[in-house]
């Protein structure tokens, strides 16, 4: 088996250690003998939707967002949704997130036009508003996701996207109504970093699996020895609730 991922504005678009989660995929996938390749594409590279198995992109702040939301939407935007109309799989974390939304309004009031992969939209309310910044534990699937948040928008969804998780502990979408994250087909957006694989294992396999699925029909992954992962996990967990309870 091969895995195939395609990594977006490696450079502009990485914040918070999310490259990780790049590290993260192939490690997972050496460690059971699936090849994996990688590609980075930046401004000005077409996308090839019939090429990948798996895109991710990254965080940044604003003005990162504004130097790629024009080659996002004119050079890849029709091949992404190709892509994701042929069931691929995507992740996007938090500015990478807002932009596979119909648009982010961000702190200056400018709106930056997202590719609509996501039923979704998002404002900043402006400079001065409170930061979601923090530890954030989400509850997913029966289980937890960990990871730490820092955004001024505020991700309002739709009704063809649902959240990824609810709210455990932090701010998730827009700090008002307990979700976090979104999901449509098989694109995949949330607020957490941290990075978000290497300390949520599982949910690292659940996109792994969907994303092989694709080339060789139903897969099994072989358990990895994830001792060191599961402490960070837990870690991060015990940090993220008892800094609430201190909050209260
Ligand atoms: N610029 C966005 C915001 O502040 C996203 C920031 C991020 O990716 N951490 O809402």
């Amino acid at each position: 088996m091969k895995l195939r991922l395609a990594h977006l504005y490696p450079k502009l678009m990485n914040i918070y250690g999310d490259r990780g989660n790049i590290m993260c995929f192939e490690r997972r996938c050496r460690g059971r003998e699936i090849e994996f390749e990688l590609d980075e594409l930046s401004i000005g590279d077409a996308f090839d939707p019939g090429a990948y198995d798996l895109v991710f992109i990254g965080g940044a702040q604003d003005a990162e967002q504004r130097r790629v939301v024009d080659d996002l939407r004119d050079v890849k935007g029709e091949a992404l949704q190709e892509y994701v109309e042929r069931d691929g799989v995507l992740l996007a974390v938090c500015g990478g997130y807002q932009l596979m939304g119909a648009y982010y309004r961000s702190a200056d009031g400018g709106e930056l036009p997202g590719v609509g992969l996501l039923d979704l939209w998002t404002e900043h309310p402006g400079p001065d508003a409170k930061r979601f910044i923090g530890n954030v534990v989400i509850e997913w699937e029966g289980e937890t996701l960990v990871g730490f948040e820092n955004h001024g928008g505020r991700t309002h969804l739709g009704p063809r996207a649902r959240p990824l998780g609810s709210v455990v502990t932090g701010f998730g979408n827009n700090g008002d109504d307990g979700g976090e994250g979104a999901v449509c087909r098989n694109v995949y957006g949330t607020y957490l970093h941290g990075s978000l694989l290497p300390k949520n294992p599982r949910f690292a396999d659940h996109l792994l699996a969907l994303a092989l699925a694709g080339e060789n029909g139903d897969v099994r992954l072989a358990p990895l020895d994830d001792m060191v992962e599961e402490q960070a996990h837990a870690e991060a967990l015990r940090l993220a609730t008892r800094r609430s309870i201190i909050r209260r």
